[in-house]
């Protein structure tokens, strides 16, 4: 069960979102989605491959344990690649530590990286601790500021503004949810674009879907997706891709993202009818949705490759916390059909807080002007 204590920690970590923190609470109570009958008859043999990516593992994950690290070796069944991103981020936190080495070395200077948590949730102070331990992992210093459930919305901004002046602080992150009594809004915005390591400002965003403007920041969890593309070297110029959710943090980035690397970009929501038919032409699918097993091998074209960043609870008996973390996509159907897929846990959640460590390095470097 490690395993999954891990993945409920390391998972949301770097992410500032409400909802994510919402659904996480709901995970907490152990409202957990019902897991559905996802085992399909669907089975391909043919072998499939998509550009030139990594060695292929063949496995077949087990009834329980949902994860690939726990999965068994299958003969004559052709699965897709497993994208590792627990490997990829942990091999990025050495590239960030050793830079971090070269910075201290050269200019004197470490990078850090400023929280602010309100309340007395206890997932965000989870959140918030973990931030902590990945930061010294890397040689990041990290402050942290803890204040009342009933601290007013001015003591926040007196803190970030401290922060914005603070030199020795390169990034600035504030947990959410906020108390209700405060506005999200004003407090976001008032940490400034060039600490903003989050990349959720709006002057960030909307640099993202400007041609030839540059974001300071990407916001963490998309960066990550694209950045697994990459390590595996996986084409995105030219390809199609489908990115199933539209949220401010995940889907909206993820598919601009995308279009800046030449993918014909296709997003999918709630409200999108029949979206199996526009999966189904996809090259490269991101789903950011919060559906448990939603999309199915039939929604999977042969050879495509899948970034899952749904982390979803469902009720498993087996497991001794009688939960287990599955993603948007019923992995069992589709690593049959796919040629590459992220696990869950395992896939995109370690490389969301690898990326926020990888913008507070960013923005040191920026401010003190060293390349
Ligand atoms: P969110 O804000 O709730 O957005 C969900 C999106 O999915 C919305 O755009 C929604 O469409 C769409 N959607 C909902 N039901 C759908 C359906 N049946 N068919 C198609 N689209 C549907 O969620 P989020 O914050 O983006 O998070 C999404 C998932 O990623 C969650 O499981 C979350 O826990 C996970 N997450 C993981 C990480 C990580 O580090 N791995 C980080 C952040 C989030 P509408 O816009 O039409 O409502």
């Amino acid at each position: 069960m490690a395993l999954i204590d891990t993945a409920a920690t390391m998972i949301f970590t770097s992410s500032s979102s409400s909802s994510s923190t919402a659904r996480l609470l709901l995970f907490n109570n152990t409202k957990l989605h019902k897991f559905p009958n996802t085992i399909s008859n669907f089975r391909r043999s043919t072998s499939l491959h998509f550009g030139t990516s990594s060695p292929t593992s063949r496995t077949i994950v087990t009834h329980c344990s949902s994860s690939p690290a726990s999965a068994i070796q299958v003969n004559n069944e052709t699965l897709a690649t497993v994208i590792d991103g627990k490997r990829v981020a942990k091999d990025i936190r050495e590239e960030i530590a050793v830079e971090i080495s070269r910075m201290k070395e050269e200019i004197g200077i470490v990078p850090g990286l400023a929280v602010i948590l309100v309340g007395d949730r206890k997932d965000s102070a989870t959140y918030v601790r973990n931030k902590k331990k990945a930061c010294d992992s890397v040689g990041i210093n990290s402050y942290e500021v803890r204040l009342a459930e009933d601290s007013t919305e001015e003591e926040v901004l007196n803190h970030i503004s401290k922060f914005n002046d603070d030199p020795s602080v390169h990034g600035i992150l504030v947990q959410l949810p906020l108390p209700s009594h405060m506005n999200e809004q004003n407090v976001l915005n008032a940490v400034c674009i060039e600490k903003d390591v989050d990349g959720f400002h709006p002057l960030n965003i909307g640099r993202l879907a400007m041609r030839g403007r540059e974001p300071l920041f990407v916001p963490c969890t998309p960066k990550g997706c694209i950045e697994l593309l990459h390590r595996y070297d996986i084409p995105i110029k030219g390809k199609r891709a489908v990115v199933i959710g539209r949220s401010n943090i995940v889907g909206m980035p993820a598919a601009l993202l995308l279009q800046r690397e030449d993918a014909t970009v296709s997003i999918v929501h709630s409200r999108t009818k029949n979206p199996e038919e526009i999966t189904r032409q996809a090259d490269i699918i991101i789903s950011a949705v919060g559906q448990p097993n939603m999309v199915r091998g039939s929604w999977v074209k042969p050879g495509a490759v899948l970034i899952d960043v749904g982390i979803n609870p469902v009720e498993d008996p087996e497991c001794a916390r009688g939960y287990r973390l599955v993603g948007d996509i019923c992995y069992e159907e589709a690593s049959k059909v796919a040629s590459a897929i992220t696990p869950v846990p395992g896939g995109v959640g370690p490389m969301t807080i690898a990326m926020l460590l990888s913008n507070t390095l960013l923005s040191a470097k920026r401010i003190h002007n060293l390349r």
